[in-house]
């Protein structure tokens, strides 16, 4: 083979230097074709030697990392044009000999068969040998038409035409395999930072997302925060206090399984110090620490049960018995307000809490006299942010904004869920 291309070498020389103008109108066209079938055999015999380099492992005994490597070396190739030329030789001498043949024969060009090699070799598992070596017959017989960018668009399309019939099919399958490794992949951790905040981290498959989302996207929605206002959230705080929203929801539900033979609930340690006169902290039964307005707000009525401490210590018993809003008064509470009271909220009761006026933790009792309907974001706005709640001489709840957004203090109400007075 070294002498034969030898010879070939030393014709070739001959007429490299031949003149051109010697060769006729007539006979341009013919030498033309010849010698694009001499180049694509020769690339041919290249990939039959590439793929024998592979085959014997040579490239790591001359030093090479792999075949590509070497191929990249000896011959000055791009490592795209490497790896490519690897692939086809490793493609035509195991599975598509009759690309490899084809190419050998001069039938394709090398651009040809590294298309065929591509779309053969990314056809799912699914499409069984046959349908591979039907697909490969079409290519090679089609790429006597067409070029390497048509022999690309066809090959994408290729089980439509060769196994119309087992596409559905191969295509379930994909579909199967790829659903399944993605479920394999799925995850959620939840990362304390260390400075008030956890990460949310994890992967849904398409499905369960999909799921999450229904839920979450109604809660999600903006809602107008102040009177006349718009919702200042960004949608990434929506979404959080959608997941947070569906959570209380179901925690208030008494649809969540027990959980070590209780009810699920979260407890909340706090000194009793920290509900009167909003001092020191709360503890969480995992050891996370809340400040004393976030568990004012807890205690409030979320169904947390707070573990109330005396001076010494000692878990005191405080507000335990009739602490939540619910049952009868919880329905009258839902009627007075028909949602959140807050100006301007539009949320409806099924988002709201009870909040005390009066906090019980200094003998505000749970009445209607003493109750308000918060949806959970404003909820924490009346706890944290200064504003002051009252219930006026019509038993209507007014809240009275603090001076940085009101100088006079002038109360408010929200008329969203009511018609207005006559
Ligand atoms: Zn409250
Ligand atoms: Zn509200």
């Amino acid at each position: 083979m070294a002498a034969v291309l030898a010879d070939v070498d030393d014709l070739l020389a001959e007429v490299a230097e031949a003149p051109m103008w010697s060769l006729s109108d007539g006979t341009l066209p013919e030498v033309l074709v010849a010698a694009g079938t001499a180049l694509a055999r020769l690339q041919g015999l290249l990939v039959r030697l590439v793929g024998e380099v592979d085959s014997r492992e040579l490239a790591t005994r001359l030093g090479a990392s792999n075949t590509a490597a070497l191929a990249r070396e000896r011959l000055a190739m791009t490592p795209a044009e490497a790896s490519e030329l690897t692939a086809v030789a490793r493609a035509t001498r195991r599975d598509m000999t009759a690309t490899g043949q084809a190419l050998a024969a001069g039938r394709i060009g090398y651009r040809q068969a590294a298309v065929i090699v591509r779309a053969i070799t990314s056809l799912p598992d699914e499409a069984g040998p046959d349908v591979r070596t039907r697909a490969e017959e079409h290519l090679i017989a089609e790429a006597a038409r067409f070029d390497a960018a048509e022999l690309t668009r066809l090959g994408r399309h290729i089980l439509e035409v060769v196994a119309p019939e087992a596409l559905e099919r191969i295509e379930g399958a994909r579909l199967a395999r790829d659903e399944h490794r993605a479920a394999q992949r799925r995850g959620f951790t939840m990362i304390d930072d260390g400075h008030g905040l956890h990460w949310l981290r994890g992967r849904l498959t398409t499905g369960t997302a999909a799921v999450l989302h229904a839920a979450l996207d109604p809660l999600a929605a903006p809602m107008a925060a102040t009177e006349g206002g718009r919702d200042l959230r960004t949608p990434a705080q929506r979404r959080a206090d959608a997941l947070i929203e569906l959570a209380r929801r179901m925690l208030t539900s008494d649809r969540l399984p027990d959980h070590g033979g209780q009810r699920p609930q979260l407890v909340v340690t706090v000194p009793l110090r920290t509900l009167t006169d909003g001092l020191g902290h709360a503890t969480l039964d995992d050891g996370g620490i809340l400040s004393a307005a976030a568990a004012r707000l807890l205690a409030c009525d979320c169904h947390v049960i707070p573990a109330v401490l005396g001076t010494t210590g000692q878990v005191l018993d405080l507000g335990r018995a009739n602490r939540l809003f619910t049952g009868a008064l919880r329905r009258a509470l839902n009627l007075r307000d028909r949602g959140c009271a807050f100006p301007g909220c539009q949320r409806p009761p099924a988002w709201c809490d009870g909040h005390h006026i009066v906090s019980w933790a200094v003998g505000g009792t749970t009445s209607l006299d003493n109750g308000v309907l918060l949806c959970g974001h404003h909820h924490s706005v009346v706890h944290g942010d200064n504003w002051a709640v009252r219930l006026a001489a019509d038993g209507i709840p007014e809240f009275i904004p603090p001076a940085w957004i009101d100088p006079q203090r002038t109360p408010r109400r929200n008329s969203r869920h009511r018609p207005p007075d006559p």
